[in-house]
């Protein structure tokens, strides 16, 4: 029963265990938004972070807004670049290529998705181009341009353009870490070796550092990654595995030497037996190859990633395991868990990062006293659930609409029963090219699920309602809107020209 002496009592200590992106996004945020609390970071320097997770959704920019981060500092700080969306490469037949870029495609018709006009146009056979060209993200990125959206011209079609970034995650963590302690938050190294439990109510009373200093808290934060020291190891809240549905278990990272040009998209390549990162940014290339563990070993797979660097290696191969799925409950007791140590899907749609943005957004919305009350903790775990399983469905969408058979990592992918929810959405579409948003709290919009479908393969037909407008007004919508964009795009500046003009990082990170 809960103790309602201490309902109406407000916490007076939160403290973060670990200070990876998790930690210092964490620090950063509730430092800045709270006043009267004292929040303490424990991070271990011998143990370290992942060192992984440079790239993002546009919704990163929410976070520093309520961050109260500068955007031109904090790419500066970080060595950072812009995003505009995702280059797809070989994920449909081996030998293809398409954008999934945030922001819009084109214009509506009326109540019709522009995408619709285009399967008619394709249908009848009117030359047509790719639909990448119809979307300002995707025809922008591909040129290696890069703008700022005007606000002050909210019809413009620049205002369309939606962006994330690209940032070395050290020195982010960094700048994160300097912004939160200059706002009072305490930061204690070492390593834990030990988690105490209050013997009544189970909460973690104290954690134990390995030369005996002990650090306790009214709610711990875990952000010790992928270990889930507090959520996984003190209290025992178990993992559910989505291994069935997402096989990747295993990455190798390297960084390379830059190229020209600078690219303002991330660019995804498949592979044999999983798939390529290539993530820009001003100092050098992030690169990882992301794969099956059952299927190759990592020396193959670190000859595969080697091969096909576009500059010269910076470091050797860095493993990464990690197991797809999400905790069974990110909030036990006073124990929020935060990052990996709350799930970890895959990094193939940059969410993880987003993920922690939303537990941290979420944990400040259902903020507790010290009654700790059960409902703000179920509703944050069924958020939590919500969302993960969210993004588990649009990645696995990637996956299962290929047409890749040739390998047996493609042909189980293809062939592998998915869950009720993606299935369901996936014959709509491939039976009239329609979707729906079924929740406000969806990640992503009809754009993306678009893109990545179409870019794939799907639909097979399209909206009858595209057959009540004249073909020859379809086809003159749609070739106005591609002229639009193409001059638009045109006409923007070069990506590398506008870091260099306007947030251009000191020549050493350090
Ligand atoms: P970590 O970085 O592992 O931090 C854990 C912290 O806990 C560290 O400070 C560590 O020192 C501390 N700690 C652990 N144990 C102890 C102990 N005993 N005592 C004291 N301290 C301890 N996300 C994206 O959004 N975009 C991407 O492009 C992307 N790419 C990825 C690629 C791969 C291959 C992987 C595996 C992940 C990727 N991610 C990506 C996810 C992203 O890396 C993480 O979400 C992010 O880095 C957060 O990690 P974290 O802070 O939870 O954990």
């Amino acid at each position: 029963m809960t103790d309602t002496t201490r309902d109406n009592v407000p916490l007076e200590t939160i403290t973060i265990v670990g200070g990876g992106t998790a930690g210092w996004m964490t620090a950063a945020l509730l430092s800045h938004v709270f006043r009267g609390y004292r929040i303490r970071l424990v991070e271990s320097d011998e143990i370290g972070i992942i060192g992984v997770g440079e790239a993002t959704i546009p919704a990163i920019r929410d976070y520093m807004a309520m961050a109260g981060i500068d955007q031109v500092e904090m790419i500066r700080a970080s060595q950072a670049t812009f995003k505009l969306g995702i280059d797809f490469v070989n994920w449909r037949d081996g030998n293809d290529r398409y954008f999934h870029g945030f922001g819009r495609i084109g214009q509506d018709f009326m109540w019709l998705h522009p995408h619709q006009l285009w399967l008619r146009l394709k249908r009848l056979g009117v030359p047509i181009r790719h639909l990448d060209d119809y979307a300002l993200n995707c025809r922008a990125g591909m040129a290696n341009k890069f703008c700022f959206p005007d606000p002050r011209n909210p019809g413009s079609p620049i205002s369309g353009i939606d962006y994330a970034y690209h940032f070395d995650a050290s020195l982010l963590a960094r700048y994160l870490r300097v912004r939160a302690e200059a706002k009072g938050v305490e930061r204690i190294e070492g390593r834990i070796v030990d988690t105490k439990l209050d013997g009544e109510s189970g909460h973690v009373a104290h954690v134990v550092l390995a030369d005996g200093r002990t650090v306790d808290g009214d709610l711990f934060v875990d952000c010790s990654g992928m270990r889930g020291l507090l959520i996984g190891q003190a209290l025992g809240v178990g993992y559910e595995d989505w291994n069935q549905w997402l096989l990747n278990d295993r990455a190798l990272a390297v960084p390379c030497e830059s190229v020209s040009p600078l690219t303002p998209y991330t660019r995804v390549t498949a592979r044999d037996h999983g798939w390529q990162w290539r993530i820009p940014l001003q100092h050098r290339i992030g690169n990882g190859h992301v794969f099956a563990s059952a299927q190759i070993s990592d020396d193959a797979a670190a000859a595969t990633l080697l091969a096909n660097l576009d500059g010269k290696p910076l470091a050797d191969p860095r493993a990464v395991a990690f197991r797809p799925g999400k905790r069974h409950k990110a909030w036990e007791k006073n124990v929020v868990a935060i990052g990996l140590s709350s799930g970890f899907l895959e990094p193939l749609e940059s969410t993880s990062i987003h993920l922690i943005q939303t537990g941290i957004t979420k944990l400040i919305g259902l903020f507790p006293h010290r009654g700790f009350a059960a409902p703000d903790i179920a509703e944050y775990n069924r958020q939590h659930d919500f969302e993960f399983t969210d993004v588990r469905d649009f990645i696995v969408a990637h996956y299962k609409v290929t047409e890749r058979e040739d390998t047996e990592y493609w042909r189980y992918l293809k062939h592998m029963p998915i869950p009720d929810s993606l299935a369901e959405r996936l014959d709509l579409f491939a039976s009239s090219g329609r979707f729906f948003r079924r929740a406000a709290a969806e990640l992503f919009r009809e754009e993306s699920w678009v893109q990545v479908l179409m870019g794939q393969g799907l639909p097979v037909a399209y909206d009858p309602m595209v057959e009540m407008i004249p073909d020859e007004t379809v086809a003159a919508f749609l070739h106005d809107t591609e002229e639009v964009i193409a001059d638009v795009a045109r006409a923007m500046p070069d990506h590398a020209d506008f870091i260099a003009r306007y947030c251009k990082a000191p020549l050493s990170p350090n």
